[in-house]
């Protein structure tokens, strides 16, 4: 006999953007109830965010150890114990998890139900096999899953996702990474820095998201300094070799290789969990992607009061975004339930990053080099800060239109974090470079990298108008 329950939003997927959007709804008035399949704590805490950047705090520190003589600092006898590592991870990601429960402690029972939800119509959603939930509205928040290729499927524990990754007891000796985006770049060098011998291979010719040819060389070679990195190379088969995996593929060349690894991590990307929801069922349009067709500023999906938000939409699968995206589809689902109009806000300007040393971040708009635009370049080879710390590795480009709006930019050095943050403020608020060069750089600092890069676009632009206005130019 199935319970049959009313809520005026209910929201599928207890993650981030989920509770973001339970958050939202209740707070908007909303009776609404949040519904979770799994162990709950989110992908970012659990599997995502936090344990990635716990394996690199530990690999940063034996770097460093290791590093310390370029200082005339002498440290002998650097050991990494696995167990011991991923102990610590472990230990600290149990914290974040637990935090996310803490929150949701005060929470009464009728607010959530755990189970498997699918939409059965626009307004009914089957909860496994004992509850049927009638809602006004409903918010997809049902994130996403690694993809594990088909040449490594059926290969068992010897696969790792970053689902089982940080799980395993001790770090292995040898480590294939299929994928060099941001997550496999990430775990690759990490690995590498905790004395794996890791390879990273994939398919395409970039590294850690960037596009900005020069920056994608500089990436590729500082990565590939530390790591066996094959770009535009392809797995062709994966077979079980004892308890580890022979790789047979072919690097950029065309050339036949063969790599025994202990274990290989599918880092190929991430895909919405939409499968099996009822999608269809539901009234909704479907993209040819799988993911429902959906207004990016509203999240509300054509053909049924449902909405979408975080990595189930696949547009921009970051935490932030998650958490922005949870709220507004939260507050729109409560709106449409009570027969409001629903608010369509621009959304964020778009922010990446990938947290290597150095780190990479991609800003804004993507880089073109067919559109007419002003691009600001500086390489932190000789940027005071940067060499102080001997970090002075990549650099920054960031592009203007022709009236000296900033648009978007990549980087690849030493805290890009912050800097990424700064041009992502300054790109929101419609900023002239003019405005961003006319603020205080403290120094020595990072920031006064960002700053040259702004002055190069207005001296160009400067450049170009006296140009413009004389006669001839050479
Ligand atoms: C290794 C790794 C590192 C990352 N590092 C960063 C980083 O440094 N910075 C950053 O910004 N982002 C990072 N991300 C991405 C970030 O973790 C995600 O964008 C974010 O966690 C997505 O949140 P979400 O709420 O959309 O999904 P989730 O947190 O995955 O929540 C979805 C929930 O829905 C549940 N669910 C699914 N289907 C159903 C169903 N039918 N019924 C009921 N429940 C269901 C799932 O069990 C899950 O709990 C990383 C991701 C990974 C994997």
């Amino acid at each position: 006999m199935m319970r049959e329950l009313d809520y005026d939003v209910a929201v599928i997927g207890a993650g981030t953007a989920g509770i973001a959007a339970h958050r939202a709804a209740a707070a908007a008035g909303a009776h609404c109830v949040l519904i979770e399949r799994g162990p709950g704590g989110t992908t970012c805490a659990r599997v995502g965010c936090m344990p990635s950047k716990l394996l690199m705090a530990a690999a940063a520190a034996a770097h460093g150890a290791r590093s310390a003589g370029l200082f005339g600092i002498r440290v002998s006898g650097v050991a990494v114990d696995g167990p011991a590592v991923l102990g610590r991870l472990r230990t600290e990601r149990d914290r974040f998890v637990a935090g996310v429960f803490a929150g949701l402690e005060e929470w009464p029972d009728s607010a959530r139900l755990a189970g498997s939800a699918r939409f059965e119509d626009g307004r009914t959603l089957a909860i496994d096999d004992h509850t049927r939930v009638r809602f006004r509205a409903a918010v997809v928040a049902t994130g996403s899953s690694p993809i594990v290729p088909e040449p490594l499927q059926g290969l068992g524990a010897r696969v790792l996702t970053t689902d089982t990754l940080f799980e395993i007891p001790d770090l292995p000796d040898t480590l294939v990474v299929l994928g060099a985006g941001a997550v496999g770049i990430e775990i690759a060098q990490a690995m590498a820095r905790l004395g794996v011998a890791v390879t990273a291979i994939d398919a395409g010719d970039t590294v850690a998201g960037l596009s900005e040819p020069d920056l994608a060389r500089q990436a590729a070679e500082i990565f590939g300094a530390e790591l066996d990195l094959h770009l535009g190379a392809h797995v062709q088969a994966a077979t079980p070799d004892g308890d580890g995996v022979r790789l047979a593929w072919t690097d950029r060349h065309g050339a036949a290789h063969v790599t025994r690894a202990a274990r290989v991590l599918a880092a190929t990307g991430r895909s919405p969990n939409l499968d099996g929801i009822g999608l269809e069922a539901a009234g909704l349009s479907i993209g040819e992607s799988g993911v429902p067709e959906f207004d990016p500023r509203s999240l509300v999906c054509a053909g049924a009061p449902i909405l979408i938000a975080g990595d189930a939409d696949a547009w921009r699968p970051v935490l932030h975004e998650a958490s922005r995206q949870g709220r507004m589809a939260g507050a729109n689902a409560a709106a449409l339930a009570a027969g409001r109009p629903v608010e369509a806000p621009a959304p964020w300007t778009s922010l990446a990053m990938v947290f290597t040393h150095p780190q990479a971040a991609v800003i804004g708009a993507p880089y073109d080099p067919d559109a007419d635009r002003v691009i600001g370049a500086m390489n932190f080879s000789d940027q005071g800060r940067a060499r102080i710390e001997g970090r002075n590795w990549g650099g920054i480009r960031i592009w203007a239109d022709r009236t000296g709006r900033l648009l978007g930019g990549e980087m690849l050095g030493p805290a890009v974090e912050h800097l990424a943050h700064e041009l992502t403020y300054a790109i929101a608020e419609g900023l002239p470079v003019q405005d961003v060069e006319d603020r205080p750089k403290y120094h020595p600092t990072v920031e006064e990298g960002l700053g040259s890069a702004v002055t190069e676009i207005k001296q160009t632009l400067s450049r170009s108008s006296s140009c413009h206005n004389r006669t001839h130019c050479a």
